[in-house]
């Protein structure tokens, strides 16, 4: 597979926008003809600096408002396709990318079209060069893949093919299917984009809210499975124009791009193996079965509060490292790490953010095939040292210099607990915390594309729609993402201004990631009770929530008035009903969640967030907190 990805997809002056390129791995670009015009440097250079970087020229592009045109008008689009030909022989590409015409004046027809196509197929072909055809979706006479094809064969000239665009196709819904019948030879060239399915302009849609394969809602596997079907065997390319994008950092931009591609022709490998000629050799994506550990990085005074928290929460230290400042805490399925290292990455997460989760233990099929999916993802091995008797369990980089390590019972890895920790034998009740329910990760706004791209192209994970949270001081957009069973959830929360309680985490922790862990119970009012005995502060909920509640739901009194003893928060979905409470911030808005589902409730209590962030809030100002 030979990647590409258009100029225009990408932050920065031109120069930038190459040196992204190629760090992430792509193998061309197609060069946007306005960054090559902002660019003070001929097209001799231009060429060369490209070339020089390890990148071919894939396409020119794009030639606008060709076809259909009457005379003189017509001759003057010829002239001006003679100047552009001259130009990308001096940039060094052949091939041309011609959108479907959006003048005032040209005129339909197909076969108008096809002599236009053909008569310029001549001319190109005179200088080695070729022409491709796109259809925009908002073409004046065309606007779909198949009349380009039409127009195309019609043309019947071997200098003259057609270029395919998944947005352009999906936007409006055209079947891609219907690509499978055209000869793979005949297209020149493929551009991919998703999208999130919005109801909008078209032009407006595809000028600003393209994504990555994958960060979207559109089809683009099932669009490239067809492409691919054809025998086509040219470059694959991205064409991103996205808002974000443009004024995002370039590096991450292009990883985020790589990693898409590199992922979606896997997904098409594994669909239809044998349309896939030079397959990635990489595992599937890892299989999770459960969260293994959640590492705190603290010190001092800090360790004293987050350990007072765990204890109220019906945690114990159960274990300590045989060489390590480490500890683990435990309760049902539940693995707390506390790391006091002054030393190593904890210790330098512990700089970084104060009281931090700096890494994720995640249990999957198999660790070392996670890893090198990971790595053939564009992701970096992570390691540290091992000291004697000590296992080196497999880890690499996440998003924002976050650690996740992997865990499988296959290699002996899930030993490690017995291996590197020496047990405490006293251990007494606990308070009926069984497992972790979900991680909630906090984020820019505009990260949260890159993150949820991230798990989904490592993991078997499917993605929730976006939910929209209202903090009193400013919106939070909220994603879900799961393991099909469940045994790994996910919300990663965008802020979009430092006002909002995750706004303010972020801030206040220089970027730190997990801002909550939620912690499920199948008991919520037992887990309330021991809680409280253990001295659990929980987060207090106003009258006016419970209040409210009655006219939302069909509550009986006594159960009102256990929720309101517990300070528990309610919800309920067509499956089932949800019971949630909060203990208070900690660590710069840090804090944990019980949760108790019921009867298959899918949710994360989004309706109870405002309110839940209120109180937050609430209790920050009357401990003379910072105003957020
Ligand atoms: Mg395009
Ligand atoms: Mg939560």
């Amino acid at each position: 597979m030979k990647t590409s990805i258009a100029t225009v997809s990408i932050s920065g002056n031109l120069v930038e926008k190459l040196e992204a390129i190629a760090a992430a791995g792509f193998d061309g670009i197609e060069i946007f003809e306005q960054d090559f015009i902002a660019h003070d440097g001929n097209p001799r250079e231009v060429g060369d600096l490209i070339r020089s970087m390890g990148l071919d020229i894939t396409l020119f592009q794009p030639f606008r408002d060709f076809e259909g045109l009457p005379d003189p008008l017509r001759a003057k689009a010829f002239d001006r396709a003679e100047r552009k030909f001259d130009l990308m022989q001096e940039l060094g590409t052949d091939l041309v990318l011609i959108c479907s015409s959006c003048h005032p004046e040209a005129l339909g027809g197909i076969d108008r079209a096809a002599e236009d196509f053909q008569v310029l197929g001549e001319r190109a072909a005179k200088r080695g060069l070729r022409v491709g055809f796109e259809a925009l979706a908002w073409g004046r006479h065309v606007n779909d893949h198949r009349d380009a094809w039409e127009i195309v064969r019609r043309a019947d000239h071997a200098n003259v093919g057609l270029v395919l665009d998944s947005f352009h196709t999906l936007a409006r819904k055209i079947d891609p299917e219907t690509i499978r019948r055209i000869p793979g030879d005949k297209i020149f060239f493929v551009q991919l984009a998703d999208a999130p399915q919005i109801t909008m302009d078209l032009l407006y849609w595809s000028r600003h809210f393209r994504n990555m394969p994958g960060e979207g809602d559109l089809p683009v596997t099932d669009f490239m499975r067809a492409v691919m079907a054809t025998g086509y065997s040219g470059p694959i390319s991205l064409e991103i124009f996205n808002d974000q994008f443009r004024g995002g950092p370039a590096k991450a931009i292009a990883k985020d791009g790589y990693r898409s591609l590199v992922a979606l022709m896997d997904d098409v490998y594994r669909a239809e193996p044998a349309t896939v000629t030079d397959p990635t050799p990489m595992p599937q994506r890892a299989r999770i079965t459960g969260t293994s550990f959640v590492e705190f990085a603290t010190r001092g005074d800090d360790a004293d509060t987050l350990e007072s928290m765990l204890t109220t929460l019906g945690f114990q230290e159960s274990g300590t490292h045989i060489a390590k400042k480490l500890a683990v805490w435990t309760q049902g399925d539940i693995r707390i790490v506390v790391n006091h290292e002054e030393v190593g990455y904890a210790a330098s997460a512990y700089h970084m953010h104060g009281t931090t989760v700096c890494d994720i233990g995640i249990s999957v099929d198999a660790a070392q095939a996670a890893v090198l999916r990971a790595q053939h993802l564009g992701a970096e091995p992570f390691r540290q040292p091992t000291g004697p008797g000590e296992l080196d369990i497999p880890a690499i980089r996440g998003l924002s210099g976050s650690v996740l390590h992997f865990i499988d019972d296959t290699s002996g890895l899930s030993d490690v607990w017995q291996v590197e920790f020496t047990q405490n034998p006293t251990m007494g009740p606990d308070a009926g915390l069984k497992r972790i329910d979900h991680l909630a990760q906090t984020m820019s706004y505009d990260e949260m594309l890159s993150w949820s791209l991230f798990y989904t192209t490592l993991f078997q994970m499917r993605k929730s729609p976006m939910v929209d949270v209202v903090d009193p001081d400013g919106l939070v957009r909220s994603q879900a993402l799961e393991a099909p069973d469940g045994t790994f959830r996910i919300t990663l929360n965008g802020a979009e201004t430092h006002r909002t309680m995750a706004g303010h985490f972020l801030a206040d922790s220089f970027g730190a990631s997990v801002q909550h862990i939620a912690l499920a119970s199948d008991d919520i009012f037992a887990t309330s009770t021991a809680l409280l005995a253990r001295g659990f502060e929980p987060l207090p909920m106003s009258d006016n929530y419970y209040a409210d509640l009655v006219a939302r739901f069909d509550l009986d009194a006594a159960l009102l008035d256990r929720l309101k003893a517990g300070n528990i928060l309610y919800d309920e979905d067509s499956n089932g009903a949800f019971f949630q409470f909060y203990s208070r911030p900690y660590a710069g808005g840090m804090f944990f969640e019980i949760v108790e589902r019921r009867g298959g409730y899918t949710g994360y209590g989004a309706p109870n967030a405002p309110f839940r962030i209120a109180a937050q809030k609430r209790l920050m100002r009357q401990k003379g907190m910072p105003k957020q």
